[in-house]
């Protein structure tokens, strides 16, 4: 089996040489295509931040495998997670948040479990880009939210939590305020749930939504959200359960999927070896998973618990009075522990 792996920008290709090192070591039976994808893509003037072979083969093999890519703020190139979602229309962004025995939070502490999965709408809202200025001091940005868009993203959250046996779906949003947008995304969600009446559905307005989170995290199993909101309210979950280091993503889309971490290429620590690479990890588990190699995840899964329970850590997290692996040997900690 071969996909494609795009190792991205700042720390992108340290923490997939750390993973695909793991893989190796565990016999996983994957072959890998590099494709040229990122920052240093546009740089070499491709406008849209991949070549045309990249794209093929991501095409032609149906899923990529992706460290994280610059976008530079304010005017300038489109992101290219963006572009490439868009452009494979992997419409459903699944984000898994679970605690992990050896990483502390206030709720490991006080022995509060956190297992919430967000589905994020991933191609539609005002990820579009589409802005102007009206005047010179007026910027205008355009929200799309349609039917079948939300339909797709909103039914795969539903088949997701029936598969996972969750407990409840809720669905976040502010249609109290965008009555047409969110509105439409909502009316949606209960249409969706007549389907599935085996599932406690219910909504709960975004705000309220991440107080309610931050408070007792344990009451929520799935949320489904548009774009923007999911996106932030994501990175508010990675931080319940240790930080951007542990949270993972799949970008699933009907022929092509995409596997990332959730985290950027944090440019303030990039090309020093210490990022941690747990989250590119679990990314990489949920692709062996999604292509049938359920044995070789659930070994490599194990050693990364274990490697995590020891107090073995990178320097993000863990008890500082045990020093900090770099990002290789936190790798070959996990590699000793199959
Ligand atoms: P970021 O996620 O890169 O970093 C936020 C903070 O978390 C930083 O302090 C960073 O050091 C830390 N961090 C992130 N990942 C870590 C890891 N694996 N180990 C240890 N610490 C980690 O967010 P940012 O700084 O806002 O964004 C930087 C760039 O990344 C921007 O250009 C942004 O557009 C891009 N970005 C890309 C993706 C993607 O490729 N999917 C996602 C988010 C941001």
């Amino acid at each position: 089996m071969k996909i494609a792996v795009a190792k991205g920008d700042g720390i992108g290709p340290e923490i997939m040489d750390a993973v695909l090192k793991i893989f190796e070591a565990a016999n996983v039976g994957l072959k890998y295509e590099y494709v040229e994808m990122g920052k240093w893509v546009f740089d070499k003037g491709y406008s849209n931040g991949m070549t045309p072979e990249a794209q093929q083969t991501i095409e032609s093999l149906g899923i990529l495998f992706k460290g994280p890519m610059e976008t530079p703020k304010g005017k300038g190139v489109k992101s290219v997670n963006v572009t490439a979602r868009k452009t494979w229309n992997t419409y459903a962004n699944k984000r898994v948040f679970q605690t992990l025995h050896g990483v502390d939070t206030v709720f490991s502490k006080a022995g509060i479990p956190i297992d919430v999965t967000i589905v994020r709408e991933n191609i539609e809202d005002t990820y579009g880009g589409i802005e102007h200025m009206l005047t010179h001091d007026v910027a205008l940005s355009r929200r799309f939210i349609t039917r079948p868009g939300s339909m797709q993203v909103i039914r795969y959250a539903f088949e997701m939590a029936r598969q996972k046996k969750a407990r409840r779906i809720t669905c976040g949003h502010k249609a109290n305020i965008m009555k047409l947008t969110d509105g439409l995304f909502l009316e949606c969600f209960y249409e969706v749930a007549k389907e599935f009446p085996d599932l406690k559905a219910d909504d709960k307005i975004v705000d309220d939504l991440a107080m309610q989170l931050v408070i007792k995290p344990d009451q929520y199993d799935v949320i489904v959200m548009t774009n923007l909101q999911g996106d932030i309210i994501s990175d508010l979950c990675a931080g319940l359960i240790g930080g951007l280091g542990f949270a993972p993503s799949a970008n699933i889309g009907d022929h092509i999927s995409i596997f990332e971490a959730v985290h950027g290429t944090a440019p303030d620590i990039a090309g020093k070896n210490i990022a941690n690479p747990t989250a590119l990890l679990l990314s990489g588990l949920a692709m062996l998973r999604h292509l049938g190699l359920t044995e070789d995840a659930a070994i490599i899964e194990n050693a990364l618990l274990y490697t995590l329970e020891q107090g073995i850590h990178t320097g993000d997290f863990g008890d500082k009075s045990i020093p900090a692996s770099n990002t290789t040997q936190f790798a070959e900690a996990i590699i000793s522990n199959f």
